[in-house]
């Protein structure tokens, strides 16, 4: 039967006094694999006319009347006493968090002296214990509750916070407060999975695993909420869904059961970057992000899946991308939804190379946009991509981009036109090659690979080419002049005819020489063509 207030505070001090209370334990599982990995110690009354009560009645009345550390304490040293047994049973207990009040805090350091006292008496080691903190606890006094958490941190105790999400400065908490745990109440957050609520979530486990932080999910009730949890990476959950709360000989069965692993995976951060600070508006990270650097974005890529969400941008990304999106459209798309298959394949795989050699590794990828404002586009972008985190399967990159669709596009159209030259030497009967002065190399045409059986690169020229015949003895005087005015910058544009080859054909010689900006000479373009008619012939002498 419940009780009343009243009926609640005048049994106190029997209860307290007979011990007319109890712990359950509500366990906690990693949904991915199904191992146990620690579980909740909760308070029960069992009052001996009225039955079981439940704390929610009862811990605001305790509160309220200050009497809220004793219950703690005494639910505390219930939970030593238990990890106490299950050690001399031989057995290796998971580690049980109790829940500390706001209360409990307040005064000074009294209430975590009298913890450590009955602790040292059932010789229980700390890594059997973690402490819960209540978000509304830290909201109040953060300067003490910081120096609590410290003092937790000395003596060796992982913290946790609990219902985080409750109350209005979570975001803010988290960067000051360094706790190991967060857990995450889903009913805090109306529930439903897919809605405003599932947002709030995901950004929320996208934090905190920045803050390298693992979150426990509480209150999940049915497999969708678990697999939702799963779906945005994080995997340990603490609900109806896979056990209420059980009495303790009941817990130490199911522990009998399970496969448990009580080791938190925690994410390993490449230490470029201080990850903390990063989420912070303030910090100078956050100022070079979003004015210092060029387009830049963090892109979390789950390599099972082959899947990424962009989890950040800064304002210059969205101006190098262009085509009016905003925001939220970059944030919330598949990041490769404007990839066709081929540049999807480069990007995953500059991605893979990104974590094989931890090193920047740059690509190149065409991009389709359709937009209401800019129509269709097709836009190259240049990412440099960096690993900075891994978790799991999970990886995090940063990743720094350029658009250079117009520079592509220009050096497309100077492709196409060459591959015209090209065209037009071959169907022209016309020999070309490129002379390069500093080095005495010469390139010649495919043609002339082909016809004269020359190497792609001709070095000592042109005395090779007069040692193999190709220019006559007879000639070779003048056409050594030819490269020794080329040479000295003594002139632009040189034509003559030359027999050539063994077959000592007449061909017009034309040498075209390019020079720097500063004048000086750097290659000359030659071309040899067969001479058919007269005309030319005439034009040359
Ligand atoms: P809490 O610390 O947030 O504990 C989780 C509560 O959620 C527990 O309620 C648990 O039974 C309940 N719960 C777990 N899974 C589900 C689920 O899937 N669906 C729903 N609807 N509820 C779920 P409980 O045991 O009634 O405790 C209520 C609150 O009382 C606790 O909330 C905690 O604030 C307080 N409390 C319990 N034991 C202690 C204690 O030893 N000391 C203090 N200071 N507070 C305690
Ligand atoms: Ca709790
Ligand atoms: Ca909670």
């Amino acid at each position: 039967m419940r009780m009343n207030k009243e009926e609640i505070i005048s049994a106190i001090p029997l209860a307290l006094d007979e011990r007319q209370f109890v712990i359950y334990i509500q366990p906690q599982f990693n949904h991915s694999n199904k191992e146990l990995i620690g579980g909740e110690a909760l308070v029960r009354w069992i009052h001996p006319a009225n039955g079981m009560q439940s704390p929610a009645d009862f811990i605001p009345v305790f509160e309220e009347t200050h009497q809220i550390p004793k219950l703690d304490l005494y639910v505390f040293e219930q939970v030593c006493l238990y990890q106490r047994q299950r050690l001399d049973a031989g057995e290796n207990p998971v580690p049980l968090s109790f829940n500390i009040s706001r209360e409990d805090l307040v005064a000074d350091d009294d209430y975590i002296d009298a913890m450590e006292q009955i602790r040292k008496k059932y010789d229980l080691p700390v890594n059997l214990l973690r402490a819960e903190i209540t978000e509304s606890s830290a909201v109040d006094g953060s300067e003490h509750i910081i120096s609590v958490v410290n003092r937790f941190h000395k003596l060796g105790y992982l913290v946790e916070m609990d219902d985080f999400g409750s109350g209005y400065s979570s975001l803010n908490i988290l960067k000051d407060l360094e706790v190991d745990i967060i857990k995450l109440d889903l009913k805090f957050f109306s529930g439903e999975v897919g809605g405003r609520g599932g947002i709030i979530i995901s950004s929320v486990v996208n934090m905190a695993k920045w803050l390298n932080t693992p979150v426990i999910a509480e209150g999940v009730e049915t497999a969708e909420q678990a697999d939702y949890m799963l779906s945005i990476g994080c995997s340990y959950i603490q609900g109806f869904l896979y056990s209420r709360p059980l009495p303790t000989s009941e817990f130490t069965e199911l522990c009998h059961k399970c496969a448990v692993n009580t080791s938190f995976v925690s994410n390993r951060f490449i230490d470029k970057l201080d990850t903390g600070r990063f989420w912070n508006p303030e910090s100078l990270e956050t100022l070079i992000f979003s004015n210092y650097v060029g387009g830049a974005s963090i892109l979390l890529y789950d390599k099972q899946n082959r899947t990424g969400e962009v989890l950040r941008i800064n304002g210059k990304y969205m101006s190098e991308i262009g085509m009016n999106l905003t925001e939220k459209e970059i944030l919330s798309s598949d990041p490769w939804a404007h990839f066709n298959a081929i540049n999807r394949q480069i990007y995953l795989d500059t991605l893979e190379k990104a974590i094989q050699s931890q090193k920047e590794e740059e690509c190149e990828t065409w991009r389709d946009y359709q937009s209401k404002c800019c129509g269709d586009d097709k836009i190259c972008i240049r990412s440099s991509i960096q690993l900075i985190g891994i978790m799991e399967n999970k990886y995090l990159f940063y990743i720094m981009i350029r658009n250079i669709t117009k520079e592509k596009k220009i050096y497309n159209e100077i492709m196409t036109s060459e591959n015209r030259y090209r065209a037009a030497i071959e169907h022209a009967n016309v020999y070309a090659w490129e002379y390069t002065i500093k080095t005495h190399e010469m390139r010649p045409c495919f043609r002339c690979m082909r016809d004269l059986n020359l190497p792609p690169l001709v070095k000592n020229y042109p005395e090779s080419a007069i040692e193999m015949g190709i220019f006559p003895q007879e000639c070779a005087d003048l056409y050594r002049d030819w490269h020794r005015r080329i040479d000295a910058g003594e002139a632009d544009e040189l034509a003559g005819v030359f027999p050539l080859t063994s077959g000592r054909i007449p061909f017009m010689v034309k040498y075209t020489v390019e020079r720097d900006a500063s004048g000086a000479p750097v290659k000359a373009y030659g071309s040899a063509k067969l001479i058919i008619d007269n005309e030319s012939a005439q034009e040359a002498s």
